[in-house]
């Protein structure tokens, strides 16, 4: 079956919260002028301690101390509720670049990691597979026993990717399928888009490259030992998407870094599943990209007339700059350490 041509049936949720486990940037202040995200502003997100004797602070009972508040790493991981009736399905989509990072902000957001049902990989870079066998570890925490989370990852695992610039340089190897399944996780290796979780998620296969101006990432690399050389990388084509579709409203795609392209990848969601595009959450990676390849990317996503954009993690300030003059008042951009309902 090709990628292009399968239709996948999602079902229709009712609602959908995601906590922002990881994110290059945090704001506990901003508020959210998109009326369909919904999201704690003026540090209200912070959970407060309580202050052991209040009479020595003018009778203040709760404090709120900066090591409550979650930091910033450059990658992303979200942890993804989809509700209907009496069902909660939780997905983490990436893990972020370290461990550390992933454990501190889990903690700090006070999250349940045993409720995640599935751990999905978008992509073989490693600032959203670091935390990943963390996440394996405290995902089956408290599950019972013999209870092993799934871990869905593409089966073209790279042994190292990097980035050529004058000499290759690599990045850290993510982990192998093998220290996944030596950690706990049940592995899942698939191509092809699917749905999981009662139908209430869909993982997308390889993204069909449609447009001219999304070409990946400029100097990307891989290596694979059995070659024993770096061949060129630059399409990073293995990279997949998850989507899920609230009732009366639409389609709400979650991307890791859109090295396929923000368009390609929201193109090809609509051919999975021909509703309207509601909203488009994660990274949208154009940072780095020319003025001319984020006027046709902007110029295409209002053809697509998305009603919620919130990006984050790769996609820099010049491309959210240019969303809120040209789309104003749909933006919700993601920050660590904060929880967004989509309603
Ligand atoms: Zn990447
Ligand atoms: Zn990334």
């Amino acid at each position: 079956m090709s990628g292009t041509t399968a239709s996948v049936q999602l079902a229709e949720l009712d609602s959908l919260d995601f906590h922002v486990l990881i994110n290059d940037e945090i704001d506990q202040i901003s508020p959210s002028l998109n009326c369909n995200v919904r999201h704690a502003q003026s540090f209200a997100g912070v959970p407060l301690d309580e202050v052991a004797d209040p009479s020595s602070r003018g009778g203040a009972k709760m404090e709120m101390p900066m090591h409550n508040i979650c930091c910033g790493a450059h990658g992303l991981s979200l942890f993804i509720t989809a509700k209907l009736g009496t069902q909660e399905r939780t997905l983490l989509f990436d893990a972020g670049p370290e461990a550390g990072f992933l454990e501190m902000n889990a903690e700090r957001m006070r999250l349940n990691m045993s409720d995640i049902d599935v751990i999905f990989l978008s992509h073989w870079h490693r600032d959203h597979s670091g935390g990943l066998l963390s996440a394996i570890s405290l995902a089956n925490k408290d599950k019972p026993s013999h209870a092993k989370v799934t871990v869905d990852v593409h089966p073209d695992r790279p042994d190292f990717r990097g980035i050529m610039f004058r000499e290759p340089i690599s990045l850290q190897a993510d982990p192998t399928f093998a220290e996944i399944e030596a950690k706990g996780g049940e592995l899942s290796l698939s191509s092809q888009p699917k749905t999981v979780l009662g139908n209430m998620f869909m993982i997308s296969g390889s993204v069909p490259r449609q447009t001219d101006y999304e070409g990946g990432i400029p100097g990307g690399i891989r290596y694979m030992s059995s070659k024993g050389a770096w061949e060129p990388d630059e399409l990073i084509s293995e990279e997949r998407f998850v989507m899920c579709k609230i009732k009366g409203k639409g389609l709400v795609i979650f991307t890791g870094c859109s090295h396929a392209g923000l368009i390609n990848i929201a193109k090809h969601a609509k051919s999975l599943d021909d509703s309207p595009i509601y909203a488009i959450i994660g990274g949208y990676h154009l940072a780095d990209a020319s003025n001319e390849k984020m006027r046709r990317t902007m110029d295409d996503l209002k053809q697509l007339e998305p009603s919620i954009l919130m990006p984050g993690h790769c996609t820099g300030w010049r491309f959210k700059l240019l969303i809120e003059h040209e789309m104003p008042g749909q933006m919700a951009p993601i920050f660590g350490g904060t929880k967004y309902e989509v309603v």
